[in-house]
């Protein structure tokens, strides 16, 4: 089967001007960097040179808009779909009417109303909803209908309420997606705090509802993560025919090896790595997409040839879960226990 290869998650920089508490970065021994100008070159040089990519995420394990290569990188890919995923503090700051004309989607982080955002990410709620006016503004004098902006939030225990006083004040501000995804946990004391369970949610399902019903009435449209686990898996990165490019070249296929970490599924605890096809400073980008491993890992992702961790009975003896070095297959990367392959965790 071809895979061509259509959207990039481009990682500029793994640097983050905040350090909210439910960030996967806290688990990092390496430094954050920014990507250098001398491999955003090579990577721009790679990435036009792909024919048939329609898509560029400025994203990743960092904040876009943190990264000195940002303004340059939005000029040069000017004619592709630009997105951007920002924690949405530096908008004023960085964002210019220019730059705002040639980006089609902007995502902001909302997680919560004033005390929350502030005690768990340091952002002053107000400065955050000034972003969106100025951006509404830029929109006005450009007399475009892009960018669109929508928020995520990432929901838990702790936060869900709050989503519906969010939903009000979004409407007033022309937002008109919300996506929420589920919180996943990096420690097993966080273990409790997901909203998501293997077996039939009625509680959820049920405030899903009422989230929907008070959306509905607001013109939002809200994207819902599952309430239970599903047989249905899909992996969104490989069904776009996405990749994804760290800060310092590697290609990865996707947010969930794209670092190392951890990870709590289920109550049970999983270290996690970076899964690397090769580094764009020493193979060309559609070399390392074409090459005999990445073609074969995602061929095995798309038809769904692997095992399934969350509903397999040796789950609780299984060593192999607690890593994804292998699957039960003797196949890697393990996918098994992916949760992003099961819709509760979302990305743009
Ligand atoms: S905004 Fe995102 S990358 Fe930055 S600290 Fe918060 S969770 Fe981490
Ligand atoms: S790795 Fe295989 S045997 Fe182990 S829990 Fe997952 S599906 Fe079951
Ligand atoms: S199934 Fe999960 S871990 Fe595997 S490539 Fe997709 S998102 Fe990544």
């Amino acid at each position: 089967m071809e895979y061509p290869l259509k959207k990039v998650y481009l990682e500029l920089t793994d640097v983050c001007n905040l350090d909210c508490s439910i960030c996967f970065r806290h688990q990092w021994v390496t430094t954050p960097a920014n990507m250098t100008k001398c491999l955003g070159d090579r990577v721009f040089e790679q990435i036009e040179s792909v024919s048939t990519l329609e898509t560029i995420v400025l994203g990743g394990m960092g904040e876009p808009l943190v990264s000195p290569l940002f303004p340059d990188m939005v000029k040069r890919f000017r004619g592709k779909e630009i997105l951007l995923t920002t924690n949405g503090t530096l908008i004023k700051e960085k964002l210019t009417k220019d730059l705002v004309a040639a980006i089609d989607l902007i995502v902001i982080s909302i997680d919560g109303m004033e005390d929350r955002m502030l005690q768990d990410r340091g952002v002053v709620f107000e400065d955050l909803i000034a972003s969106i006016d100025y951006l509404n503004q830029l929109k006005l004098e450009n007399e475009f209908e892009t960018p669109r902006v929508d928020v995520q939030f990432v929901a838990s225990r702790e936060n869900i309420n709050e989503i519906f006083p969010l939903m009000d004040l979004l409407a007033e501000k022309q937002i008109r997606n919300l996506v929420i995804s589920h919180f996943l946990p990096q420690h097993l004391d966080q273990a409790d705090e997901i909203l998501y369970q293997r077996n039939e949610n009625k509680p959820l399902k049920e405030l899903f509802h009422k989230i929907r019903n008070h959306s509905f009435k607001r013109g939002l449209r809200v994207q819902f993560p599952e309430a239970e686990l599903k047989t249905e898996r899909r992996c969104a990165f490989i069904s776009s025919n996405a990749t994804y490019i760290t800060s310092r070249g590697e290609v990865v296929p996707c947010y969930r090896f794209s670092h190392q970490g951890s990870e709590v599924v289920f109550g049970r605890f999983k270290t996690l790595r970076q899964y690397t096809f090769g580094n764009i400073l020493d193979t060309p980008l559609l070399d390392i997409w074409n090459s005999e491993d990445y073609l074969r890992f995602r061929n095995r992702i798309y038809n769904n040839h692997y095992p399934s961790c969350p509903d397999c009975d040796l789950v609780e003896g299984c060593s192999l879960i607690q890593d994804v070095d292998f699957d039960c297959n003797g196949e890697e990367p393990n996918c098994s226990d992916c949760l992003w392959a099961r819709k509760f965790v979302i990305c743009t």
